[in-house]
This record gives structure tokens, C-alpha cells and sequence, in this order.
């Protein structure tokens, strides 16, 4: 799959018997690297120290492009955040990278961002009126701008959080550093993923629970939509007054975003993906002799359409995992030769067989058009697509970076008209109705496929 990309991964430690955190947060976005691959920054202080002050190191590259054993060890501190960050339209820029880290009246703070706020005018708006001359319009400095204004006349940096939070609309998961305290807090739709865990006597806060398996942590549990949790020295607190009744996980990231061994708000993102195949084929049955799934996200898919169908499955694909990142804006027969350098075809899976072939979605269809060549050029005799989502038509206002409608072949094609333009034997998606019990209920956003935008649009 190509062409959609999460935003945003964050990470946040803090060590309540003063070890050296900076360490533990390399780790911990090292494994949220899928989250975002264009920049990322690690920010830390030290709160034995008389004066506290943040130490930050970030800038445009990987997590091993960023960091060396130098600049990890002139960051050293007992609390920290990180963040890695895929940046949208033009913005690939070194000044919006995170953690942001900024002055205000109780000496640093810093933030880190997963998600994206939709009523960003509303509260630039307000900082204007209330005196501080702002112009930026990105989400996130919004955000540290308005604690920043909130702490002057709050008893805490939580009630600065607290009342900034109340006015933000939109998704957010966030990771906030003030001198001694590290605050999480998830949007109240519970959209982004935010969880907890702890090692020895470090707490630790993430994006995704893989991240707390890199840093030697035990799960605790998903921060819960609209919480806010405050840890410090004197240990946890939790506010739920932004809690609400109505929940919307994004339910792309088990179809996609997530790490195949992470769990989400109690549901395995592997498990998510294997009933997504069980259900493909309930709802799309096909005969065929093998079941062969995209690397990497569609091999689970497929894995549970071959168990639900008794079709053997196998591997067709060699992923090539050493080709690099391109900076280039790859046009449309630039990706097609991507695909070719990225994948190759294991001839014997299918030659002279009917075939199965599972992804998670098409955006474009160049991918999946050339993968269906690959195979037949191959051997197969017949390619039946199987997609283990539904068609995706609307742009995501939370955080995802989607094509614009205009390349979203599902929003000018019906699934016959796309089939032919992929050149398969047949092409069939996962209902929408089906995406509920792939989550064994869980109530998700599916406003990529439905229009239907639980925490307003922009
Ligand atoms: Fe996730 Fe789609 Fe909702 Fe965006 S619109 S949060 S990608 S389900």
C-alpha cells in the first residue's frame, strides 16, 4: 500500500528514581518509526537539577539519522518526550519539528503532538485578541501557546492543560513536559492512540504499546478518551472532566498505521487484521488456489481470508526492506518503478494457479495495478483482488495524510470500473459494516470511508 501516511508518533518518560531517560525515548521512537519518517527531536530536563532547564535535539531524518551516541549523550535527564513526525504539503521543514519548547512564567515547557486540531483559526484567533501577536497557524504551537497563556492564572500546569483542552476540536494525542511533570492527554473521541506503561520506577506514555515492549516496559493500560494524566514525583493523577460519551478510534490504524504487535484500546492490531480477511472472504467468497498478501500490512488479511476459505495461503512477494526513503515527489510512472525495486515476484507461489491477492487498501491503484501485472507476467492465471477495507473517498481532517479527492480512485470509480483499470479477474472491499466487528465492536471513526466526521471538519 502507498500514498497514506500517519502523521505523528510521540513518546514521553519520566524516571521517579532519576535515571537517565534519553536512552529509553531513542528506543521507544525507533519503534514508532513507521509513524512518521521525516523528522524527529527528543527533549529532556533534569529535575534534580536547582535550575531546570530543557535540552532539546531534533531536526529532518530517522531516528539513527538524528541521533548519535553524542548528541544522546549530551541529552541526558530523569524526564523527557519525543516525537517522530511525517510532515504534509510543503511542510518538510526544520522549524516544524517537535518537541516544541518554549519559555513561559514557570520556566520551559515543551509539547509533542500526534493528531490534528480542526478549529486551529478559532484559537489563533483568540491568542490575537487577548494581546499576544501569533501568526502561525499550526495546530500544535497553538496548543503550547494556549497552555503557555492558561498556566499564568492556573494553580497547575495540569489546569493550564485542562483548559486549554476544552477548546481544542479534533484529534490529539499529546505528550507535555513542564519542569518537574510529564502530562498525557488523549482527545475525548479517544481518536489517536495514547497508552501507559512502567519500568521499574519509570512511567512511560506512548503511541502505540510497541514502543513501551522497545524500552523494557510493561503494558498498564490506554490512556482513556478525554483523560488527563499528570505524572510527577509524587506519582500519578488522573482528570477525566473532558471524558464524554461518544468514542471514535480511528479504525485505521488496525486496517494499516499501527504495528502488527501492538494492542489498542484492548484489541490486537494482528488480531484486528486477521478477521478482517475472515470477513473479506464471508462476504467475497472466491475459488482460487492461493491466498498471497502485500507486504507487510496485507499478509495478515490475507492470512485470515486463507483460514476462513481452507485455500492454502503462501508467500508471493520478496520485499526489498534496504530501499530508502525518497524526498522526491515521485510522479506517477516513478512509483510504478518503485513498486518494482520494493517487491519481486516468488514465480513458483504462482505460476499456473488462481490467485488470491490481499492489501489494505488502494488509494491511486498504480500499486495495485502493477502488482496484478507482476503476477499474471508470472503465471497466475487469474488475480482476484481483495481489499480488507472499505473503498476510500474522503480526506481525514485527524492527523492522516491523504491524497486529495481528485486521487482517490474510489471517489471518480465504482469497484468494476477500478477492477478493469487494475487489470484483475475480480475486485471486491470489506463492508463497512464489517470494520465494527473487526474491532470486536469498539466504536471507531470511519470517516475516511463514510464522510462522517465524528469531531467536526476543517
Ligand atoms: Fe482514521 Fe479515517 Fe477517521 Fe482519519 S478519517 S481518523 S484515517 S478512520
Amino acid at each position: 500500500m502507498s500514498g497514506i501516511h500517519e502523521e505523528c508518533g510521540v513518546v514521553g518518560a519520566f524516571s521517579l528514581q532519576h535515571e537517565n531517560v534519553t536512552e529509553y525515548l531513542y528506543y521507544g521512537l525507533l519503534s514508532l518509526q513507521h509513524r512518521g519518517q521525516e523528522a524527529c527531536g527528543i527533549a529532556v530536563t533534569d529535575t534534580k537539577e536547582s535550575e531546570i532547564d530543557a535540552r532539546c535535539t531534533k531536526d529532518l531524518g530517522l531516528v539513527t539519522e538524528v541521533f548519535s551516541n553524542e548528541t544522546l549523550s549530551e541529552l541526558k535527564g530523569d524526564l523527557g518526550i519525543g516525537h517522530v513526525r511525517y510532515s504534509t504539503t510543503g511542510a518538510c521543514v526544520r522549524e516544524n519539528t517537535q518537541p516544541l519548547v518554549l519559555n513561559y512564567c514557570k520556566g520551559k515547557l515543551s509539547l509533542a503532538h500526534n493528531g490534528n486540531i480542526v478549529n486551529t483559526g478559532e484559537l489563533r484567533d483568540e491568542l490575537i485578541r487577548t494581546g499576544a501577536i501569533f501568526h502561525t497557524t499550526m495546530d500544535s504551537e497553538l496548543i503550547a501557546f494556549h497552555i503557555a497563556k492558561n498556566r499564568v492564572h492556573s494553580k497547575s500546569v495540569e489546569e493550564a492543560v485542562f483548559k486549554t483542552a476544552k477548546k481544542l476540536k479534533g484529534a490529539y494525542g499529546l505528550v507535555i513536559m513542564s519542569p518537574r511533570k510529564l502530562v498525557a492527554v488523549r482527545d475525548p473521541f479517544g481518536i489517536r492512540p495514547l497508552c501507559l506503561g512502567k519500568r521499574g520506577e519509570m512511567y512511560i506514555v506512548a503511541s502505540e504499546s510497541c514502543a513501551l515492549t522497545a524500552m523494557g516496559a510493561k503494558f498498564i493500560r490506554d490512556i482513556e478518551p478525554g483523560e488527563i494524566l499528570t505524572i510527577s514525583a509524587s506519582g500519578l493523577r488522573s482528570d477525566f472532566s473532558l471524558r464524554q460519551e461518544k468514542k471514535a478510534h480511528c479504525v485505521f490504524e488496525y486496517i494499516y498505521f499501527s504495528r502488527l504487535d501492538s494492542c489498542i484500546d484492548g484489541i490486537k492490531v494482528y488480531d484486528a487484521r486477521l478477521k478482517a480477511g475472515e470477513l473479506l472472504f464471508k462476504r467475497h467468497p472466491v475459488d482460487a488456489d492461493v491466498v498471497v498478501g502485500v507486504p507487510e500490512s496485507g499478509i495478515a488479511a490475507a492470512k485470515g481470508f486463507a483460514k476462513a476459505s481452507g485455500i492454502p495461503f503462501d508467500l508471493a512477494f520478496h520485499k526489498n526492506s534496504y530501499i530508502g526513503r525518497t524526498f522526491i515527489k515521485p510522479s506517477q510512472s516513478e512509483r510504478a518503478l518503485g513498486v518494482l525495486m520494493k517487491l519481486s515476484v516468488l514465480s513458483d507461489a504462482v505460476r499456473g494457479k488462481r490467485v488470491v491477492l490481499v492489501d489494505d487498501s488502494i488509494v491511486r491503484g498504480t500499486t495495485m495495478a502493477n502488482l496484478v501485472k507482476m503476477l499474471k507476467e508470472a503465471g497466475a492465471l487469474e488475480v482476484h483482488v481483495r481489499i480488507s477495507s472499505p473503498p476510500f473517498m474522503h480526506p481525514c481532517y485527524y492527523g492522516v495524510d491523504v491524497p486529495s479527492n481528485k486521487e482517490l480512485i474510489a471517489t471518480e470509480n465504482t469497484a468494476y470500473e477500478i477492477n478493469k483499470i487494475i487489470g484483475g479477474d475480480s475486485l471486491e472491499y470489506l463492508d463497512t459494516s464489517d470494520l465494527k466487528e473487526m474491532v470486536c465492536g469498539l466504536p471507531i471513526c470511519t470517516a475516511c470511508f463514510t464522510g462522517d466526521y465524528p469531531a467536526g471538519e476543517k
